[in-house]
């Protein structure tokens, strides 16, 4: 089966062909810049598409380029918010639609982007199926006492605010390849998964469901990120708009102007661990920060499972920052996990294990693929709903 998966943002789109059954790419792009320009018409000053209709246009050539006569079977969509209704991946139809469209108010930023990709796909294809996929599902299994913040029931019940958690793709990708590598039947594993990207969260998985993940009511909670503080005094915000910031401004710091880059004034890890490296005192009080705080999650989490039975890192830092994991390993003696220095510093794209034999929980790199999630799952809901295929 050939999926077009859709990673749709408010100015860009991400997408990517997959056949599914042999695990392979056979095209990818981004169009960027969707609805700031003019279409490459006029004075041409301006590129990029009017909107999602004109971008997807752009997709469909891309494809056709590669494709040739062979024909698109189904569309995934990563969606970013599920709310409390939908804890797995699901035929879209025009209810389904709007029901993401509620959603908006929860995720401002994402939900309304991934419902103009929905509709752009179904006024152009309109015989084609189309799934979402959602950021939040995984996380549907969280206890109350995980996902409950402590102030009055009123702003559950009257604003949804409660924690969702986020990365629910990922988390549940890298769980089940986690198991395989350790042998053990997914129902069986009982861990912690550090996805550790631009975005950043952990969560702690126990017979292979997310009992609690570090991201909240949006994905602003929890670990130090690129450009994101993660958990702070809420009393922070109250002050700064008793000192005239606006609720922009304080949305703007926190999600774009904090983390790595409000710490040591970048927000790319490479370059923060090659200026820690080189004596920036800066980078190096940063990368304290970011991997004390993920240490301090672990232990939690190690509690939370009722005991870890693997540390897995994953995501452009958790696979490729033998530095980063450094920094984290070293903070959890009191769990009994050790690196292996040799193991951990090894270059690979494979998953696989970078403890000693005696570290008491093993930890394991598992490079994540959160497309192939989506087009898997694409898939198996179109089997499932015994559509027929264009
Ligand atoms: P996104 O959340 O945008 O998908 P990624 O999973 O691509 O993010 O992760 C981006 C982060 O991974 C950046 O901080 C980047 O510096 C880091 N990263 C990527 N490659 C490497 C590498 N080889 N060594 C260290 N860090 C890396």
């Amino acid at each position: 089966m050939l999926v077009l998966v859709i990673n749709s943002g408010s100015s860009s789109l991400k997408f990517q062909v997959r056949d599914v059954a042999s695990h392979s790419i056979l095209t990818e792009g981004l169009i960027e810049k969707i609805g700031m320009g003019n279409g490459g018409e006029g004075d041409g000053e301006i590129e990029g598409p009017r909107d999602h209709a004109e971008a997807l246009e752009q997709v469909d050539a891309a494809i056709h380029e590669v494709l040739g006569d062979r024909k698109l079977d189904a569309v995934g969509h990563r969606v970013v918010h599920g709310g409390e209704r939908f804890g797995e991946p699901v035929l879209i139809d025009n209810e389904i639609t709007r029901a993401i469209e509620r959603l908006n108010p929860l995720a401002p930023l994402h939900n309304p982007a991934n419902v103009l990709g929905i509709r752009a796909i179904a006024r152009k294809w309109p015989d084609m199926p189309q799934v979402a996929v959602f950021d939040t599902a995984f996380h549907r299994t969280l206890p109350e006492q995980a996902w409950r913040y402590a102030v009055p029931d009123s702003l559950y019940t009257n604003h949804g605010i409660r924690r969702y958690g986020f990365h629910g793709t990922s988390h549940e990708y890298v769980t089940h390849q986690a198991a395989a590598l350790l042998d053990l039947p997914v129902e069986e594993f009982d861990g912690v998964i550090a996805h550790l990207g631009n975005g950043a969260s952990v969560t702690a998985l126990r017979g292979g469901k997310s009992v609690d993940t570090s991201m909240g009511f949006t994905p602003l909670e929890g670990l130090v990120m690129g450009t994101r503080s993660g958990d702070l005094d809420p009393s922070i915000l109250v002050f700064l708009g008793r000192t005239g910031w606006s609720t922009e401004d304080i949305d703007s710091l926190l999600n774009r102007e904090s983390g790595l880059r409000g710490l040591a004034g970048n927000n790319d890890m490479r370059s923060v661990v090659e200026a820690s490296e080189a004596g920036d005192s800066r980078a190096a009080t940063a990368l304290a920060v970011a991997s004390y705080r993920l240490a301090k999650y672990i232990g939690g989490y190690h509690v939370a499972v009722g005991g870890a039975k693997a540390l897995v890192f994953t995501a452009g830092i958790g696979e490729n920052s033998h530095q980063f994991r450094t920094l984290v390993g070293e903070k959890l003696g009191a769990l009994g996990i050790e690196l292996d220095a040799g193991l951990n510093s090894e270059r690979s794209k494979e998953a696989r294990v970078i403890s000693t034999a005696a570290s008491l929980i093993p930890v394991l790199v598992v490079p994540t693929d959160e497309e192939r999630a989506i087009a898997e799952a694409t898939a198996a809901v179109v089997n499932s709903s015994g559509r027929s295929l264009t």
